[in-house]
């Protein structure tokens, strides 16, 4: 029997209704919110990636503001430009586009936006947040895949939920959200030193893989039943495809996301609702 597939698209377009209603709530109050997003360089995906959140911004009546910086630009420059941006009260969150070009320090720059305009959730007070269980703007992603197993009212609590790759961007965040208090899965973080990574995953009631290696999960991998979630986005000749081998694995899973379509457009949805969270926290 073949999967139901999880749509991020139909997930996030409620979404989008729920930020829009928020936003005009505040626009009633007098209240405008603003994204900041920051580009430097010249890196394809980098400048779709802004793009897309630009217009959905857009689409959901939140203003945004945008910066591009040459791949040249010193950390000074940018640091001084997230200081500013930290000062100026029309912009209530700031996206730094990661990740930055060669030479720039990342994690300085994420350190130093002000966490109550941490669009992205990634300022160390917010991920500290999260593993004290008491989380603000938590990262978009991790987000995204939380909302997209509610929507699907998949059982969270007391199954087994195995995380495949343990980045601060998904990986870690996503399994402390799995693991938190109302949620109750029991977690697994696997990575690349996981030995005999398919009798790992083949344990899991629920399978995130947010890895980068094109088709890494197949069929052998998963569990029947399992709800499955690619996080990967690998871009081949022609397309963008996940981590897990979705023809194959379709017809095992009980519940997959595909790619493109799944988890990437949930990614984006986060980071509004962050944005608005942002503004409605601090009235
Ligand atoms: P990362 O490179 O920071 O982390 C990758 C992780 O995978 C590491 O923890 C590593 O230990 C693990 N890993 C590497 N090879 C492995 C293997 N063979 N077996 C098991 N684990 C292995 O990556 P990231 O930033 O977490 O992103 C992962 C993927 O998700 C990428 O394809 C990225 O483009 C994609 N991504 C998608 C979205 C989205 O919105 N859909 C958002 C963020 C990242």
């Amino acid at each position: 029997m073949s999967a139901t597939i999880l749509d991020g698209r139909a997930v996030a377009a409620t979404v989008r209704n729920d930020i829009t209603q928020r936003v005009a709530v505040l626009a009633g109050q007098g209240v405008s919110v603003g994204l900041a997003t920051v580009l430097v360089g010249e890196d394809p995906a980098s400048a779709v990636y802004v793009r897309g959140k630009r217009k959905l911004a857009g689409l959901v009546g939140i203003k945004s503001f945008h910066h591009e910086l040459p791949a040249t630009v010193s950390q000074e420059e940018i640091e001084t430009l997230v200081r500013q941006l930290n000062d100026d009260p029309s912009v209530d969150g700031i996206l730094v586009q990661l990740p930055l070009p060669d030479g720039l320090d990342s994690d300085r720059i994420t350190g130093i936006i002000d966490p109550g305009k941490d669009a992205d959730g990634l300022h160390p007070y917010n991920l500290g947040r999260l593993v004290l269980d008491r989380p603000r703007l938590v990262p978009c992603t991790p987000r995204g895949i939380m909302k997209i197993l509610d929507y699907y009212e998949i059982e969270i609590q007391g199954a087994h939920a195995v995380v495949v790759g343990r980045s601060f961007l998904v990986g870690r965040p996503v399994g402390l959200l799995l693991g938190a208090r109302g949620a109750n899965a029991t977690v697994t973080l696997a990575h690349s030193r996981t030995k005999d990574l398919a009798a790992v995953t083949r344990g899991a009631d629920i399978l995130i893989v947010a890895v980068g290696v094109s088709h890494l999960i197949g069929p052998e991998y998963v569990k029947p039943g399992a709800t499955v979630i690619d996080v990967g986005i690998n871009r081949t000749d022609d397309r963008l495809v996940g981590d897990v081998d979705f023809d194959a694995v379709v017809n095992i899973a009980g519940a997959i996301t595909p790619v493109p379509g799944g988890v990437g457009p949930m990614t984006i949805a986060m980071l509004m609702d962050n944005t608005v969270t942002a503004v409605e926290s601090r009235l």
